[in-house]
């Protein structure tokens, strides 16, 4: 299930792990998303999201 823009955290896709929002920043080619990146603590899965500003 794919996060909210306001979520922190999201369940892991890979493993029963959470995973934690490490980073957040513009898509050069989509300046109207920020893309929220997520890495579970537990199995290191990493997942990209994109989010409309504002
Ligand atoms: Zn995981």
């Amino acid at each position: 299930m794919a996060p909210k823009k306001t979520d922190a955290t999201t369940p892991c896709s890979k493993c029963a792990g959470t995973m934690t929002i490490n980073m957040i920043q513009p898509l050069p080619m989509e300046p109207d998303f920020m893309q929220h990146t997520f890495v579970c603590a537990a199995c290191g899965e990493v997942a990209k999201f994109k989010f409309r500003k504002g």
